[in-house]
């Protein structure tokens, strides 16, 4: 009998969580990242992270790395994304247990069932008889087929911006912006040399990135740079949530600064409630946005054409509007995924159904529990979805209800596969 084998898609936090709980368990794990261990926080490594070391990390790594001589962060320590990286999943790659079990640089482009098409077994767990088929891709050879027994699909959001046109469509030129769009919170934003420093920005979206954004360019203003910024937001009368009484301050913080910002300051030019539809990248590189006022009422447009618009030329444009799963990934998998967040249906639906979702939790994603191993299943046998891809669309993961989902997890598997061995098919 072969052990259990484990393909995990995606070394960021969760991803290598998953990792260690399923080599602790004696399984043959491998780990498939299409860039490097972290590749998603690497991207916005200077921001500081809101949550506490401690939360951001699990008991048992912690308890690996310091038996092995790692010296941490303190857990209430606020580090960044790329000190995370540093100093806690990078070395978790390094583990005796863990070597060779990571690689970077293989993306994962589809999951299938081997012998199995989509239609075939609907729902039924017959399906858990044939291994998983990874199709795998490392540079620029050709992809190769991996087999596996449980897929555990960690592969996060991040990869996947949302589009800024009305209705969360892409707008009219979207697609043509080429590097003049980005959309993460890139080390840009701190770079007193970098273009966010002078010229004309369009700053896209509400969230915490946005906040996060606001306050980067806040203290490049405060530098001496002179940053212009346009900034297009839904209408509210306080821009971000400041959660009473909040347990974490550095998240209040943040909300505080933002919201300072956004009651005025000279670099910032605000338009709420107003919609991007078009964009036109002119001759000398600036770009032509097309704004939908907010006084024309879209019920009563019939079309774009139509409405009250302005126009605007700016030199780059920050679009922060939020991430969406890949569900490509495993589109021939049977996978319910929620009609509203593009989650897994049931844990969706046990989000939905829980307080967290309640008026008064909203904004505070620390409001949130678990929603423990049966929420994990899905109809697809021995698959499952964790970490900020398991919240599809909802924005409001925290990394430390992607370690209880680890746990919870772990001990799932250790039910249904309770000789740690998989279907006796097809070698790796
Ligand atoms: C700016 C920002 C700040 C945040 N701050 C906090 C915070 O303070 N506290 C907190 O708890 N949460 C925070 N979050 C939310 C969340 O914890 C993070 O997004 C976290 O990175 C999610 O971890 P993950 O492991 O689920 O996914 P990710 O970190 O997104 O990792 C997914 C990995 O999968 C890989 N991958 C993707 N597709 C494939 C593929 N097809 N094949 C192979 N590999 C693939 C990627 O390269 C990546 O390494 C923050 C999020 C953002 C965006």
């Amino acid at each position: 009998m072969t052990a259990l084998r484990v393909a995990v898609i995606g070394a960021g936090p969760i991803g290598m969580e998953a990792a260690l709980g399923a080599v602790r368990r004696g399984w043959d794990v491998r780990v498939h990242d299409a860039g490097q261990v972290g590749e998603h926080l690497r991207r916005f490594g200077h921001v500081t992270l809101f949550t506490p070391f401690s939360m951001n990390s699990t008991l048992e790594g912690r308890g690996r790395l310091r038996s092995a001589g790692v010296d941490l962060p303190p857990d209430e320590a606020h580090i960044t994304a790329g000190h995370l990286v540093e100093r806690y999943l990078a070395p978790l790659a390094k583990l005796p247990e863990l070597r060779g079990v990571v690689r970077e640089n293989e993306r994962v482009t589809h999951v299938g069932r081997d012998a199995l098409g989509k239609a075939d077994g609907g729902g039924s767990a017959g399906r858990g008889a044939w291994p998983f088929l990874l199709r795998i891709e490392v540079g620029g050879a050709a992809p190769r087929f991996d087999t596996a027994d449980v897929v555990v699909d960690a592969s996060g959001v991040y990869g996947q911006p949302n589009a800024t046109g009305p209705g969360g469509l892409p707008a009219v030129g979207e697609g043509d912006l080429g590097d003049s769009v980005e959309r993460h919170l890139s080390r840009g934003l701190v770079d007193a040399k970098g273009g966010y420093a002078r010229g004309a920005t369009l700053l896209v979206g509400d969230g915490h990135s946005a906040a996060t954004a606001l306050v980067a360019l806040d203290a490049l203003a405060r530098d001496g740079a002179r940053p212009r910024v346009h900034w297009i937001h839904r209408a509210r009368p306080v821009v971000f949530h400041e959660v009473e009484h909040d347990p974490l301050p550095a998240r209040l913080d943040l909300a505080r600064r933002a919201n300072r910002i956004a009651s005025g300051t000279p670099w910032l030019t605000r338009h709420p409630g107003v919609r991007v539809l078009a964009y036109e990248r002119r001759p000398d590189g600036r770009v032509r946005v097309t704004l939908g006022l907010p006084d024309a009422d879209p019920r009563e447009e019939r079309d774009s054409a139509s409405q009250a618009t302005r126009t605007l030329d700016v030199d780059r444009v920050l679009s922060l509007v939020g991430y969406r799963p890949d569900l490509d990934l495993t589109r021939e998998l049977q996978v319910h995924h929620c009609y509203a967040t593009e989650g897994p249906m049931k844990l969706a639906a046990a989000i939905l159904a829980s307080a967290d979702a309640s008026p008064d939790a909203a904004g505070d994603c620390l409001a949130q529990v678990a929603h423990g191993p049966e929420s994990l299943r899905n109809p697809e046998p021995g698959f499952y979805m964790l970490g900020a891809k398991s919240y599809g669309r909802n924005p409001r993961f925290l990394l430390s209800i992607g370690h209880q989902q680890v746990r919870d997890v772990v001990a799932l598997i250790e039910r249904e596969f309770p000789a740690g061995t998989g279907a006796p098919t097809l070698s790796r």
